[in-house]
């Protein structure tokens, strides 16, 4: 009997000085694309039989802007901590819903339907994976990286990484309801408006 595999996602955390890199390869890659969208509308009229393509040179930069961004997001890794998360079966996190429910008038609950405050300090030391000899890890050659015990680990990250990258993470591969981004890496830098998390 063959068990299907539970959702599984995997989150790298990045030193600071890492993510900010990051953000700004990201940006320079979303500069690039902008450019190539550009220069394909502008192939469309007819220019002389010597002129460029001008979608060839924006082409050619968007993929150097990609290639540095991937370069260094691979070398940043290793210095970053890998997290692994499974879903729980569903009974447990059913269980979990209803204990961690909505606090009555709490803003920050509202869009998920749960308590902030409670739920994630419970749920993230549920689906990191940890085992050496996971057989869903080792089938997807993965692993949590995280060193010493669990609860310190968590209790050194900013709330954007713990809230936005870990806990809605956990909440998404357990509830289904989004696609668990397997690569899901930089996010966009927490913004004070959107952030689902902040007070
Ligand atoms: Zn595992």
């Amino acid at each position: 009997m063959t068990a299907i595999k539970p959702r599984t996602a995997r989150v790298v955390i990045y030193q600071g000085d890492d993510l900010a890199h990051l953000s700004e390869l990201d940006d320079a890659v979303t500069r690039a694309e902008d450019a190539v969208k550009r220069a394909t509308k502008e192939a469309l009229r007819p220019r002389l039989i010597h002129e460029r393509d001008p979608g060839e040179t924006a082409r050619t930069d968007l993929a150097a802007a990609k290639a540095s961004r991937d370069d260094f997001a691979a070398e940043a890794e290793s210095r970053g901590v890998a997290v692994v998360m499974h879903a729980l079966q569903r009974k447990a996190w059913r269980a979990l819903m209803r204990e961690h429910g909505p606090r009555d008038g709490e803003k920050r609950d509202e869009v998920l339907g749960v308590n902030m405050e409670t739920l994630p300090d419970v749920l993230l030391p549920q689906v990191i994976c940890r085992d050496e000899h996971c057989p869903i890890c080792l089938d997807m050659d993965q692993a949590s990286t995280i060193e010493g015990d669990i609860d310190s680990f968590l209790e050194s990250l900013s709330d954007y990484d713990y809230y936005d990258r870990l806990f809605l993470q956990a909440f998404a591969i357990n509830r289904g309801s989004a696609p668990a981004d397997p690569t899901l890496r930089l996010g966009s830098a927490p913004s004070p408006t959107s952030s689902a998390t902040s007070n």
